[in-house]
Parts: structure tokens; C-alpha cells; sequence
């Protein structure tokens, strides 16, 4: 298996979990590249049900070794936490190791995201409010602490005495309360000294794995639709889910990479604020979500349900370059006779399949061929050849629309209920 990387290719929760936990069954190393604890990838397996937020998704493969990459923003806390609820079911994560040079995320960024969100007032963004987005920002502005920094523990509390200083002082001048040095400084410290021999330097990891034609996956978060550059901004993350981030985040040369799967559901779902071409409203939306189970993996609000959205999905092709598509839940639409496929927009009286800038996809409204059915359950099928012939037909118009093949077809949670071509 070359280099592979995993990437949403929509508003993310498309199932890149699943995804990556069937891959890793073959993989030597696995690496999570961008994001924080913001979202869950949900993972079905042997083990159980497990949603993990920040531990990659191929910890069930025991021969496998498990990156947090450096483009990650880490709460030692949480992962901490998720290890050991992961030991405690029986999943050895003796293979887990954290990039050193990923950034700390601080209970300053968590109490700051819910700041902002609630001063956004009506324009809020439906951040998960877990700090990832003013962790990043602290990064970029070269006020982030990276990991490594906790190994010298009086320049790490005085590090987090001086970054309170102006934090406390927003914090409070909104009405919060400051927090106080020598408790943030203790809790990190505490964490990280359960972690501290897991916090190395990843690079050799890599270099090594590359050298010697290890297989390597490249697990992303969210998708194409909330990159920071190329989604819906403001409506985005805080960093880029494309495979271009993926060399940057794992510390992987570009041209390593030679394969990228491009996770789509068969329907569309978004978390959170911002444009949604398909959205459907009502009784409509619920009959899915409930059926499908869509609700946030980190949160458990409730998803926004669409259709399809074809020019979404090409979005993220023309960024990626897919070598294929993995689509998911295709066994959720055993129940219409009819199906609505977004194949182009319409906005300002003109058809686009380009897609545009946030406040055009605002009056953007979808243009929709209308797919038949197939009518039946379909989870039991085990080979993409015995699906019904109306689903092959779905399949077939999403290759053609989106213009990357189809390699992978879920028609389950479970590890198994994935259909190779
Ligand atoms: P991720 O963040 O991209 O990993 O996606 P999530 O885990 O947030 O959401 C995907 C959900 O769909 C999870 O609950 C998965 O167990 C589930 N899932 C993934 N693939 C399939 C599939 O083919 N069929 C069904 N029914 N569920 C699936």
C-alpha cells in the first residue's frame, strides 16, 4: 500500500473513521494530521463502538504505530482521558505516539471559543466550543505553546503566566473570569506527565516508514467544505482537511503521497453554521437524520440533512485529485422511490457547477436530476455487483459528476459492511 491520505470530501462526519480503521487493518503507521478534539470519528469494530477525538482511528491495529501529527492542536487532558477510556476497553495504544512539535491547546483557548461564539451573538459560527479555533489562532500568531515545552516545567509555567496575562484581561473585560496561572500550568503538567515519554520527536517515525515502503495512512478531519482556505469561510475550521495539508501535518514529503480517498456520504450532513445548498427542512430532514442516526459525534446536536450536492463533492475533487471515492451510508436510502441528486446550482439566473464564495452559495439554490430508487434494505449485501441496480446507477452518477471512481461502498457501520470494487 503506498502513502494513502483520508480526506472528507464535504462538511466532514462523512465516515472517514470507519474509513481509516478498515485501512489500518493493513497499515504500519497511521497518522492524524490537522484538527483537535472538535469533532469524533466514529469507529465500529471487534473492540465495540468507540468515537475517538483525537487518537487516530488505526489504534485497533496493534501492529500498527499511531501518530498525532504536528499540524494538530492537542488538550493533553482529553487525550489523556481518551487513552485511557480506550486501555480501559481493551484497546493497547502502547503504539501511540504525539508529534512534539504539535500545539498545545490551552483551557484559555476553550474559555476564549466560548467567548467569541457567544459576542458573535446571531452570527455565531456553531464552533463545538472546544477551543481549536483560538488554539490555531495563538499558533499563527506565534503565541502557541508546542508540546515539547512542558519538559522544562518552570519555563512552562512562566509561558503560562504571561500568555494570561492578556488573556484574563479579554476574558474579563467580557464578563468572565480569569483563570488562574498556577492551576492551568498544574492541570497540563499533570497530563503530560502521563503522556511525557508518548511526546516525541515524529519526524524519524516517518522518514523511517517512508524509506522502507511501510504502509502509511493520513488521517484528516471535517471536510473540503470547512478548510480554512477553500470552505465556506467563515464557516470553516481552523485548518486545512485537503490532502496538501496532509505532507505539511504528518511531516510527510509531498510526493509520498500517491493515494487519496475521498470520503463521501451518499447524502450530505453539515454541523454547524453556514451555507447548505441541499438542506432539507422538517419532517423531511428528521425521517433521515433519525434513520441515519446523524447526530454530532462531539456533541451530539443535531446534523443538518441535504441531499447530494455533486458541486461540493467536485469541489473537493478538483482540490484533491482523488485516485477514489469511499462512499458511505448508501444503505440509508433504501426508502425512496425517488432520489433528489444536486448536480449544479442555480444563482443569479445562470447554472454554475464552479462552486462560489460564501455569501454567493447563500442564494445559490440547487439544481437537482431526480435518481430512482432502489426500495430495498440493502445491508446485507457483501458485493458491489449485488447491489440493486438503481443504487449502481447512484454510484455510476456520482463518478461521473464528481470525476473520480468509486473504490470503496458502505452499507454499514461496521468494519465488514464495506463493499470493494
Ligand atoms: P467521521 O468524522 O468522518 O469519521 O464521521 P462520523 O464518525 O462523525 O460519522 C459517520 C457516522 O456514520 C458514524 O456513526 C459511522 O459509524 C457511520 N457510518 C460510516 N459508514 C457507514 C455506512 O456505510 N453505513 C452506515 N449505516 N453507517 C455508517
Amino acid at each position: 500500500m503506498p502513502v494513502t491520505a483520508i480526506v472528507g470530501a464535504q462538511w466532514g462526519d462523512e465516515g472517514k473513521g470507519k474509513i481509516t480503521d478498515l485501512l489500518a487493518q493493513e497499515a504500519d503507521l497511521v497518522i492524524r494530521y490537522q484538527g483537535g478534539n472538535n469533532a469524533g470519528h466514529t469507529v465500529v469494530n471487534e473492540f465495540g463502538t468507540f468515537k475517538l477525538h483525537l487518537v487516530p482511528s488505526g489504534i485497533f491495529n496493534p501492529n500498527a504505530t499511531c501518530v498525532l501529527g504536528t499540524g494538530m492542536v492537542i488538550d493533553l487532558a482529553t487525550l489523556r482521558d481518551e487513552i485511557r477510556m480506550l486501555e480501559g476497553r481493551g484497546v493497547s495504544t502502547a503504539n501511540l505516539r504525539i508529534s512534539e512539535r504539535a500545539h498545545l491547546l490551552m483551557p484559555w483557548h476553550t474559555a476564549l471559543d466560548r467567548l467569541d461564539e457567544r459576542e458573535r451573538g446571531r452570527r455565531k459560527l456553531g464552533t463545538t466550543g472546544q477551543g481549536v479555533g483560538p488554539a490555531y489562532a495563538d499558533k499563527v500568531a506565534r503565541h502557541g505553546i508546542q508540546l515539547y515545552e512542558v519538559r522544562d516545567e518552570s519555563g512552562f509555567r512562566a509561558r503560562v503566566a504571561h500568555e494570561l496575562e492578556t488573556k484574563n484581561v479579554i476574558l474579563t473585560k467580557f464578563g468572565d473570569a480569569p483563570l488562574d496561572a498556577r492551576t492551568v500550568a498544574d492541570g497540563v503538567l499533570e497530563a503530560a506527565a502521563v503522556l511525557g515519554d508518548r511526546i516525541v520527536d515524529t519526524l524519524p517515525i516517518v522518514e523511517h516508514a517512508v524509506a522502507t515502503d511501510a504502509r502509511v495512512l493520513l488521517e484528516g478531519q471535517l471536510g473540503a467544505m470547512r478548510d480554512l482556505d477553500w470552505g465556506i469561510y467563515p464557516y470553516v475550521t481552523s485548518s486545512n482537511p485537503l490532502a496538501g495539508f496532509a505532507s505539511i501535518g504528518a511531516g510527510i514529503p509531498a510526493r509520498s503521497i500517491t493515494r487519496v480517498v475521498g470520503v463521501v456520504k451518499a447524502y450530505s450532513t453539515a454541523v454547524g453554521e453556514g451555507p447548505f445548498p441541499t438542506e432539507l427542512a422538517g419532517e423531511e430532514a428528521n425521517a433521515l437524520r433519525e434513520r441515519a442516526e446523524e447526530y454530532g459525534a462531539t456533541t451530539g446536536r443535531p446534523r443538518r440533512i441535504g441531499w447530494f450536492d455533486a458541486v461540493a463533492a467536485r469541489h473537493a475533487q478538483r482540490l484533491n485529485a482523488f485516485t477514489e471515492l469511499a462512499v458511505t451510508k448508501l444503505d440509508m436510502l433504501g426508502s425512496y422511490e425517488e432520489i433528489p441528486f444536486c448536480t449544479a446550482y442555480s444563482l443569479d439566473g445562470r447554472l454554475t457547477s464552479d462552486m462560489p464564495p460564501t455569501k454567493l452559495l447563500d442564494r445559490a439554490t440547487p439544481h437537482y436530476e431526480r435518481l430512482r430508487g432502489w426500495c430495498q434494505d440493502i445491508g446485507a449485501i457483501r458485493e458491489q455487483a449485488q447491489l440493486p441496480a438503481p443504487a449502481r446507477a447512484y454510484l455510476k452518477r456520482i463518478e461521473e459528476t464528481v470525476g473520480a471512481p468509486i473504490g470503496m461502498v458502505g452499507v454499514g457501520p461496521e468494519r465488514n459492511a464495506t463493499l470493494l470494487s
